[in-house]
């Protein structure tokens, strides 16, 4: 089984992923805990490249690229293996945050991006993508109680981009596909939870 989070910075779903994975191993499953981009040391080494840019930082089409081949590296090593091996993967981010954020904000569009994850993953789709959202003032309070500076942020990105990515995530979260989940982000950790696991119940069953 293949769980994947995804939303804008500031929506929470770094933690809920947390939780989650605490749920399950606490009912006895075996849970690989992961997340984009990174996961094995090849992709945590492009995670470095995308977050700490060298020279002027990256135009839209090698951003795109380098996330796919840190999905490809990631899913080679780490998901395939372990969802072969029987294992619930939970992963931090996947191509829908590709979709939101390179094919939706940065432009590229969804064929583009769906072509590379083809190519790098594929086309592994999770069994659910957990798209987690809050209002966007929401999610800028929540960033700006974050102690320092969020260092595993992209920078040279302005609120039009942001707003752009949670216009992307919504569209995706509204689409008529089986696998993608809409999850309301707002109030405390555990009633945020309390819809996730009632969202995932049905696909633990089987
Ligand atoms: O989720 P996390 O904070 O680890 O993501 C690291 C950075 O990479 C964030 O700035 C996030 O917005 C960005 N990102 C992106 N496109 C993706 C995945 C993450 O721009 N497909």
């Amino acid at each position: 089984l293949f769980l994947a989070f995804e939303g804008g910075e500031g929506t929470g779903k770094s933690t809920q992923s947390r939780l989650l994975v605490e749920h399950l191993r606490a009912g006895g499953y075996d849970v690989v805990h992961t997340r984009e981009p990174g996961g094995t040391p090849g992709a945590e080494a492009v995670r470095t490249l995308l977050l700490d840019p060298p020279g002027e930082g990256w135009g839209a089409r090698a951003e795109a690229l380098l996330f796919a081949a840190a999905r490809a590296d990631h899913v080679e090593k780490l998901i395939h293996p372990a969802l072969d091996a029987g294992k619930i993967v939970v992963c931090d981010r996947f191509v829908g945050s590709s979709l939101a954020y390179q094919g939706g904000a940065g432009g590229l569009g969804r064929d583009a991006i769906l072509d590379l994850h083809s190519f790098g993953s594929e086309g592994l789709i999770p069994d659910a993508m957990l798209i987690v959202s809050v209002p966007p003032a929401e999610a800028a309070q929540r960033l700006a109680a974050r102690d320092g500076n969020d260092s595993d942020a992209i920078g040279g990105r302005d609120e039009a981009y942001h707003a752009a990515v949670a216009k992307h995530f919504e569209l995706l979260a509204a689409q008529d596909n089986p696998s993608t989940i809409a999850i309301d982000g707002t109030g405390k950790p555990d009633a945020v939870q309390a819809r996730i696991l009632t969202a995932i119940s049905p696909l633990l069953k089987d």
